[in-house]
């Protein structure tokens, strides 16, 4: 499939699950200035809201871009790491991304300490891109110690 094929189906897609209306409605709501980007996504420009604590964050076609950070054009990496999250959204039929990235980033979280190293969403969007550094995971039992004293033998 062509890119502009795969834009034009993420965008319809993203319209029809609803996700796309509900990031423009985010924008609105939060007094964003909205405008076209590229390959059909929309630039909401001027966000100032504390949480979440990202310089841009996208909601199906909708990415929203912290007031202060540099024009979108001029950082073009971070435009396509939040691009990948655009197809996510469609991927996940829309707003149910938003619960399958909060277990994906609470994962990343217990083995690594930061909710994007092992995140499968910020990972298949470019860690390095979307301005995280990748961080190293704790081995998986170190995260169950009750576990294993519980399963310890017992004389
Ligand atoms: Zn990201």
């Amino acid at each position: 499939m062509a890119a502009t094929d795969r834009a034009r189906w993420r965008s319809a897609a993203n319209w029809l699950n609803l996700a796309t209306p509900c990031g423009l409605l985010l924008a609105r709501a939060t007094g964003c200035r909205v405008r076209s980007g590229p390959r059909g996504l929309y630039l909401a420009l001027g966000y100032r809201l504390d949480l979440p604590d990202a310089a841009a964050f996208t909601v199906g076609n909708v990415v929203l871009w912290r007031e202060g950070l540099d024009e979108p054009e001029r950082c073009p990496g971070l435009i396509v790491h939040e691009e990948r999250h655009a197809s996510q959204y469609a991927w996940c039929l829309g707003l149910p991304f938003l619960p399958l990235y909060a277990v994906a980033a609470g994962y990343s979280w217990l083995r690594t300490g930061d909710p994007a190293s092992r995140n499968v969403f910020e990972r298949q969007a470019g860690l390095a891109a979307g301005g995280y550094t990748q961080r190293r995971s704790r081995p998986i039992g170190a995260l169950l110690p009750p576990l294993r004293r519980w399963s310890r033998p017992r004389g």
